[in-house]
């Protein structure tokens, strides 16, 4: 029976039921399968030498003829070795196989085969340590550019090559082209049988470089079809009519708002008043002042009688920002309340039922708001902040929350993400950015220091709450979620209680010393984090809780410790905790570690205040996996593109798929229907959006 697509892998030789099970954990199951289970990296075994002039640094291929039959001796148990002389022109070589039995079977003597592997010289005799091997003239192991793959216990990766030679001979035939010819010409890309033969087998490292910006750009196209489908739909939904003056919100405000502000409150007005569903995004660095945006949003749905409900990352945010717009809105009759998780028993009942009664107009919270038994009366609008995780998926599963009419969606972004990853997790939204901070900012003077300077550290501590200011010091404590960005090693809590103890007991006993972390109550959070907005407290020692959005002005030195152990960007955001005031403002990043390499990195933060250009640097030096990892943005895993290196492509696929939905918004026209497959397969998790 010829080999399709569809032959179950079972049916290859080789492959029995166990082998089977194992390949199916790879996502393989039928040869098609394969062409799609792409390469990790390569090995180029093209080289060939004698043995004379093989390179003895690196590994290369070299043709000997087995000048006798192989020697086995078992060492002790669990370590067996064969060894075989072998044979060219200019030398012998001694070939030593480390527990591999089935050598004794598979080399004959008087036979030639390939060998690939680093040649050693030994006095007059040469080495070879595990090479790899086979008959001379099979070119499948050796000779060739050979495709190395992700692996499973069990599964060779001799074993896969084989499969996936057999997908690449027998299943190219009849692929479908997904790309559209006018997308694939205008973008000069290959056709699909020549990439996927060659991202499996290429010709050469030139044909490998074509293959995959076709695949990396088709892996694009499709997602980026998805989503501008996916924000053609969302204009196109139904928006409820809510209205409200920039100049009468702005009166209650403390300060005039910057330009940018204005700019961002213009938009949000626009969308409200559209009759669509506003899907927006703000995106403004670090105290850029995006929550006095947020409170523009709130105002203007309470203005109009619909509820508002605005998500927090953390409870202290979510804290903080009920006091802040409580502030600010209560006077003009707007009335706030508080839902996380710590809000429990009677008191939620009340709430609860207010909620559902419409007694409420905003309410700020974690993502309880948006749990089961939750019910708003009138939900007109939904803010997320400082939500870079608020993906499509939960964008989604929030609009439920609306009943017939969608709520208008605004999402103010967590800063730092790279603008190229913005593209991708807010694909979907309209953007506002914020380009500006507020009058009289400077910006916070930054220095990586080692342990040495622990001890004027400490009096630099001194120093600045000796002039009335205060001060954070932060530690990389293990969240049990993650109030940070980074999940990554931390100390563990007690390690962090244990300094914050030390500093109180024996560095600072005269100072004031508060202490915050994670675990702690929420009521017990909110009385430290109030005690230091209110000034009582000197300096706060804290894990990463305070990351983002906690606003005290007073605060004008930020310590962090073990600041190697965090993303530049989390760095960032971190530093943003001060500078907020008039004060001249200072961050002093600690590392423990010795080496360059962390304070090097960490040198990009003390030379730029601009978050775009640190998320850019941190996505260059970690990739994207701070950002992007973990399937929070509820976006496909993508298998062929690298966000880092394919950004150029990114923005070249995605303007190819905005104007092709453009022109066909449900890809209705026969020649998309291949595509339109894909992008509902891709999208399969959040597949009713695309039915
Ligand atoms: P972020 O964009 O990081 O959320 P915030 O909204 O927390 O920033 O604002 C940072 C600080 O700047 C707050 O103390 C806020 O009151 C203040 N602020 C915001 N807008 C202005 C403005 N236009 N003029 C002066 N201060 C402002
Ligand atoms: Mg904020």
């Amino acid at each position: 029976m010829p080999l399709t697509r569809n032959t179950p892998l079972t049916e290859l030789p080789g492959v029995g039921p166990a082998r089977a099970k194992r390949l199916e954990k790879l996502g393989l199951r039928v040869l098609g399968d394969a062409l799609e289970h792409l390469p990790q990296r390569y090995e180029d075994r093209r080289e060939t030498h004698t043995l004379q002039d093989a390179p003895q640094d690196r590994p290369c291929c070299v043709a000997l003829l087995a000048a006798e039959t192989p020697r086995v001796s078992y060492v002790r148990r669990g370590l067996t070795l064969v060894k075989v002389k072998a044979v060219d022109g200019s030398g012998t070589a001694c070939l030593t196989f480390f527990n591999q039995d089935y050598i004794k079977e598979a080399i004959r003597a008087g036979e030639s085969y390939v060998f690939y592997g680093t040649v050693e010289r030994q006095g007059s005799l040469f080495a070879l340590t595990n090479p790899v091997f086979e008959r001379e003239g099979t070119a499948r192991a050796t000779g060739l550019i050979m495709p190395v793959y992700p692996l499973t216990a069990g599964i060779s990766n001799n074993l896969l090559a084989g499969i996936t030679r057999r997908a690449v001979e027998s299943c190219l035939d009849g692929l479908p082209e997904i790309l559209p010819a006018r997308v694939r010409k205008e973008h000069q890309l290959c056709q699909t049988q020549y990439a996927r033969k060659n991202i499996h087998y290429p010709a050469d490292f030139e044909a490998l470089a074509i293959a995959r910006r076709r695949l990396v750009f088709e892996e694009l196209f499709v997602l980026t079809c998805g989503l501008a489908q996916l924000k053609e739909r969302r204009s196109a939904g139904e928006g409820r009519v809510l209205s409200g003056g920039l100049e009468d919100f702005a009166a209650l405000l403390p300060f005039a708002p910057t330009n940018a502000q204005r700019r961002a409150m213009e938009d949000i007005a626009a969308d409200l008043r559209s009759g669509k569903a506003m899907n927006r995004l703000v995106q403004g660095d670090v105290g850029s002042g995006k929550t006095a945006v947020a409170a523009f949003g709130a105002w203007a749905a309470a203005k109009s009688g619909v509820q508002c409900a605005m998500m927090a990352p953390t409870e202290l945010l979510a804290e903080q920002h009920a006091r802040t717009l409580e502030a600010l809105l209560a006077p003009a009759g707007v009335r706030v309340a508080l839902l996380t998780g710590s809000v429990k028993g009677k008191e939620k009942k009340a709430l609860l039922s207010a909620l559902a009664g419409g007694e409420i107009d905003l309410v700020v919270g974690t993502h309880a708001l948006f749990s089961q038994g939750v019910e708003y009366r009138d939900l007109g609008l939904v803010i997320a902040d400082e939500q870079h995780r608020f993906g499509v998926a939960q964008r989604g599963a929030l609009a439920e929350k609306g009943g017939a009419v969608s709520p208008h969606v605004l999402v103010m972004s967590a800063t730092p993400i790279p603008r190229t990853l913005a593209l991708i997790i807010y694909g979907d939204l309209d953007v506002s950015v914020m380009d500006e901070l507020p009058p009289g900012r400077t910006p916070v003077a930054t220095f990586a220091v080692g342990e040495a300077k622990r001890a004027r550290m400490y009096g630099f501590v001194r120093k600045q709450v000796g002039l009335g200011r205060q001060v954070y010091i932060v530690c990389p404590a293990v969240e049990e979620n993650g109030g940070g960005w980074e999940d990554g090693p931390g100390l563990d809590l007690k390690a962090v209680t244990a300094y914050a103890a030390e500093l109180r007991e024996r560095v600072f006993p005269d100072l004031r010393v508060g202490f915050v972390h994670g675990k702690l109550k929420s009521k017990e959070k909110e009385a430290v984090m109030s005690a230091f907005s209110a000034g009582e407290l000197d300096v706060l020692v804290s894990t990463t809780v305070i990351e983002v959005g906690v606003d005290v002005p007073n605060a004008s030195l930020m310590i962090v410790e073990n600041a190697e152990r965090f993303g530049l960007s989390q760095l960032h955001q971190l530093r943003g905790r001060v500078g907020r005031g008039k004060h001249e403002s200072f961050c002093v990043l600690m590392t423990a570690s010795g080496r360059d390499t962390a304070r090097e990195r960490l040198r990009a933060l003390c030379a730029t205040n601009d978050g775009f250009q640190i998320a850019e640097e941190d996505l260059r030096l970690r990739g994207p996996g701070d950002f992007f990892g973990k399937r929070q943005h509820g976006l496909p895993q993508l298998k062929v593109a690298d966000f880092a290196a394919d950004m150029e492509l990114l923005k070249e696929a995605r303007a190819a798929a905005e104007e092709l939905i453009a022109a066909d918004p449900e890809l209705k026209k026969p020649a998309h229907r291949l595509l339109k497959r894909r992008v509902r397969e891709l999208f399969e998790e959040n597949a009713e959006l695309f039915n």
